[in-house]
């Protein structure tokens, strides 16, 4: 692995360095070899394993431990950093490079009351999603590893300490902005620095001038619209959008108690957490626009108010357009050529109609959408009918979408089509539950099972058709503690 040190030495001020503790008896409970390859490795070696577990140096690195700030469910938390992730520089890959991590490395600066760590459980959901989302074409974080140890970690009783070891394009969240605009009231220069860090090393085409930031910013918006128009459209909810967990790539970032929707229900919590629903599924689109006011309010030292506001009203826009893109192919209905608003207008009737419709018949969002794969959508019944217990309410409904569809000229290709677009795998929230308890039990194979299986979600992989199922009693609506 070759490191360099970019943000180490060009932003002292913004982190503090702190080398991980070991875990005791490290192993490697996973690999991705897929992540591997974006930095040059190519297997899991020995070294890399004590290295990656905190007992060896490794070379090139410089660990650090970076600060910020965030919004909190809705309050501002004026000093967060890593408390438990450690960076060691940013490794170079044939595509760019990546900051590795260790997520679960021990204590930092900003631990607080915590303990620097990562329990086995919380780290295999975060390098299973890391890898899911990736495979589902959805901009995300990466993950190299999950290395497992005896090392104990307290939560609500005794668990193990694991570290993900994690890939990220950046680590720099909304809440850098927000720490060096308030901690540096009145003074723009470090917020300045970091926005020329930013820009030079991911923005290459723009300039770090006034121009440039503008462009930026609106930059920022659009890859976060975009990115929340992905989760929408598969069903993901977060959990935790906080503005510390927000990369200001447009980046699926920093993964706790997250789920894929099983059965649709808009107002889906995931969050233990978050009683009130403040990251529910459905609220994801607009508490993306509150955390990018909370970013642009960090920015009015250094771009005007109304340049700052002019981005955010296109927020909406590129958020439904995507939307808009994605859906429209889930349901196969061909893309407008220049739409008018209110041909938009219906389209996004027609999506809201059907979810309606999963959620008042308590359908399974992902084996609902695969079902257009076996779809004839000419035929004047439909196979999705029976599924529907509201009969009349489906049959209305479908005679709009025929009308909307049009003549399908080749349906075995429009139905090949759909099957790309609509995954048959994603990440069930029982699944990685069903795994992390092998693991405890010292099997693995569940574990890469799954991973293998959500490589290509979007294949019928029929050995591995029990994976596609519906939770059972048990596993349905899980909902995940923060503390992990
Ligand atoms: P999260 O909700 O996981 O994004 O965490 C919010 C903040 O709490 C971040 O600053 C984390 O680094 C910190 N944190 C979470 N868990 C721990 C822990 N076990 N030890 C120290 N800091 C933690
Ligand atoms: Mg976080």
């Amino acid at each position: 692995m070759k490191l360099k040190q970019d943000f180490f030495t060009e932003l002292p001020g913004f982190y503090s360095q702190v080398y991980p503790q070991g875990l005791s008896n490290p192993h490697w409970l996973a690999w991705s070899d897929d992540a591997a390859q974006l930095i040059g490795l190519t297997k899991p070696t020995d070294e890399l394993l004590l290295g990656l577990s905190g007992n060896a140096a490794v070379e090139g690195a410089s660990y650090y431990a970076q600060v910020y700030s965030g919004h909190q469910f809705g309050g501002y938390t004026p000093r967060l950093g890593d408390g438990r992730s450690i960076i060691l520089g940013e490794a170079l890959g044939p595509n760019g490079a990546w900051d590795v991590a260790l997520k679960g490395g021990g204590p930092t600066p900003y631990s607080r009351h915590g303990d620097g760590r990562a329990v086995m459980r919380s780290a295999v959901r975060e390098f299973l999603v890391s890898e899911a989302l990736h495979h589902l074409h959805i901009p995300t974080t990466r993950a190299l590893a999950v290395i497992g140890s005896d090392t104990p970690v307290w939560r609500e009783s005794e668990e193990t300490g694991a570290i993900t070891v994690r890939l990220a394009r950046s680590h720099i969240r909304f809440g850098h902005f927000e720490y060096f605009c308030h901690s540096e009231r009145g003074q723009a220069d470090k917020l300045t620095q970091l926005l020329n860090f930013t820009i030079c090393q991911h923005y290459p085409h723009l300039s770090c001038d006034l121009a440039g930031y503008k462009a930026w910013f609106l930059q920022v918006v659009k890859d976060t619209a975009q990115m929340i128009a992905h989760w929408q459209a598969v069903g993901f909810a977060h959990g935790v959008m906080n503005t510390d967990n927000m990369s200001i790539l447009g980046d699926s970032f920093d993964f706790g108690p997250f789920a894929f929707l099983d059965t649709f229900q808009e107002d889906f919590i995931c969050n233990h957490s978050d009683p009130e629903g403040r990251y529910a599924f459905g609220q994801q689109p607009g508490i993306g626009l509150w955390n990018l006011q909370r970013l642009a309010q960090a920015l009015t030292p250094i771009i005007p108010s109304d340049d700052l506001i002019a981005a955010l009203n296109q927020y909406q826009g590129a958020l439904v357009q995507p939307y808009l893109k994605l859906m429209r192919a889930k349901l196969g209905l061909p893309e407008r050529v220049s739409p008018t608003p209110d041909q938009d207008q219906q389209d996004l009737e027609l999506i809201g109609q059907f979810t309606v419709l999963m959620e008042k018949n308590q359908l399974d969002y992902t084996q609902t959408w695969r079902r257009f794969g076996k779809l004839d959508p000419s035929a004047k019944h439909s196979s999705l009918r029976d599924d529907f217990i509201d009969i009349a309410a489906f049959d209305s409904w479908y005679q709009a979408y025929q009308s909307r569809l049009g003549q399908v000229a080749d349906i075995e290709r429009w139905q090949t089509e759909r099957n790309q677009i609509n995954p048959k795998y994603i990440l069930r929230n029982y699944l990685a539950q069903e795994a992390i308890v092998a693991v405890e039990e010292g099997n693995l194979a569940p574990l890469e099972r799954l991973q293998l299986v959500l490589r290509n979600p979007f294949d019928e992989q029929v050995e591995h058709e029990d994976l596609a199922k519906r939770p059972p009693d048990w596993g349905q609506g899980l909902i995940m503690s923060c503390s992990s």
